[in-house]
């Protein structure tokens, strides 16, 4: 989650006037209603209708098989790594990639607000740094820590980690399943990346994926000459 719930964002509260200068409530032909009594643009409480899923889609923890339960378990305590001063909303994210080792990352927001890292992002870098790039599933949880009314809310990732994960997902010619929570673990999403993101454009549009193998092993190769450079200094 990139800065926080946006949908708790649509929830500030409105001005008092919505009138604007040169509108056509000062020209005295039309009434703007206040800003108060117009339709909200809330989400809905089962807000995993913004992924376009049916209802049925939702599960709860103990439904899911055990390497799932651990993953959203790791994701829900990862959450409490996240530095989030701004927003106040905590999100945690567990990578388990084909080999079935879990990598977490939680927000890391910055008084420089474009350069806030979402947890989706910082676990895939977690197991990337761990050179365990195969992703085979992403877990997410997200919620106000100061607003315990929103834990039941499913958090889904963000625009940019859809992108990243398609990154990933193209590498381990994998679609990549996405386990979207709501904090208490009781409502949760399953999709594939491919359903969150469809149509992306990813590294196979570049061919890409047939080349980073090669690419790979000849960087190995590089940083092991310069081991050995090092080492007979
Ligand atoms: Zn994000």
């Amino acid at each position: 989650m990139r800065q926080g719930n946006p949908r708790e964002r649509r929830r500030r509260p409105a001005r008092a006037s919505a009138k604007r200068p040169g509108s056509a409530d000062d020209r005295g032909t039309q009434t703007i209603p206040a800003l108060d009594s117009r339709p909200t643009l809330e989400a809905p409480d089962d807000a995993y209708l913004w992924l376009g899923a049916p209802r049925e889609a939702a599960v709860d923890w103990s439904e899911l098989d055990n390497p799932d339960r651990e993953l959203v378990g790791r994701a829900q305590e990862a959450a409490t790594q996240t530095y989030a001063p701004y927003s106040m909303f905590a999100v945690g994210a567990a990578v388990r990639s084909k080999p079935g080792r879990i990598y977490t990352g939680a927000n890391l927001e910055n008084a420089s607000s474009g350069l806030s890292i979402c947890a989706e992002a910082s676990a895939l870098n977690t197991a990337n740094a761990a050179g365990d790039f195969a992703v085979a599933a992403v877990a997410v949880v997200g919620f106000s820590f100061t607003e315990p009314s929103g834990a039941s809310r499913i958090v889904t990732p963000c625009g940019s980690c859809r992108q990243l994960i398609v990154e990933a997902a193209q590498i381990s010619k994998t679609d990549v399943r996405v386990l979207c929570c709501n904090a208490e673990l009781t409502s949760i999403a399953i999709s594939t990346i491919s359903e969150l993101l469809p149509q992306a454009f990813g590294p196979a549009n570049l061919g890409v994926t047939h080349q980073w193998p090669k690419l790979r092993l000849e960087l190995e190769a590089r940083v092991n000459q310069l081991i050995d450079l090092r080492q007979k200094r």
